[in-house]
């Protein structure tokens, strides 16, 4: 699959938007990525992460963890092409840990995996959360990695698709400056907000 086809098979379920989006942070931008649409149909998820286990497949890892919830399918999935145990990290009181009696070989050689890597904060949370548990992170991969590649973890990384999305400060928004209306995407209602969200 080249990145063409899979950036068709996420417009196609309208996991990648072009157009004007308030993201949860308040910041806008031009697209919008939510990996759940793809992954909500499990043919496609197979087909997407065992794309993506086969570039990480040379690392020789043991085990796939992923911070939840975003991540959690694309572990799974990875882990199941791989044959290896899929865990996850999860947030309490904001901070990411192993729980569930989740537990790692010492040295055990893990893949750290998410939906999409924003900044790489989150995949840095759960690599120090594998290793906190005496694995061994020796790659990261991502369906989309939307930093155009900057988030740089100081670990081989693997991205079925790498984007440069640009986020802009509402009050700095060329979007808004051209009068477009801005969309919250995967609100409630999925309705435009009709608000031009001028300044
Ligand atoms: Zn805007």
């Amino acid at each position: 699959m080249t990145e063409n086809e899979i950036l068709d098979i996420f417009r196609k379920h309208s996991a990648l938007l072009e157009g004007h989006f308030i993201l949860s942070s308040g910041l806008h931008s031009d697209r919008y990525v939510q990996c759940a649409l793809v992954l909500q149909h499990p043919r496609v998820a197979e087909q997407l992460c065992s794309h993506l286990a086969e570039k990480l497949r040379h690392l020789g890892v043991t085990v796939v963890a992923a911070p939840a919830l975003g991540g959690v399918l694309v572990a799974h999935e990875v882990a199941r092409v791989l044959g290896v145990r899929a865990l996850f990290t999860e947030r309490q009181e904001g901070a990411m840990t192993l729980r569930r009696g989740f537990s790692l070989d010492p040295g055990e050689p893990a893949l750290v995996v998410e939906d999409v890597i924003t900044t790489g904060l989150s995949t840095r949370e759960t690599i120090q959360c594998v290793e906190q548990a005496g694995g061994k992170v020796v790659g990261v991969g991502a369906l989309i990695d939307r930093s155009g590649g900057a988030a740089d973890l100081g670990l081989p990384k693997a991205a079925l698709i790498t984007l440069k999305i640009q986020n802009y400060n509402p009050a700095e928004c060329p979007l808004c400056q051209a009068g477009i209306p801005a969309v919250k995407p995967g609100s409630r209602t999925g309705k435009r907000s009709g608000d031009p969200m001028i300044g």
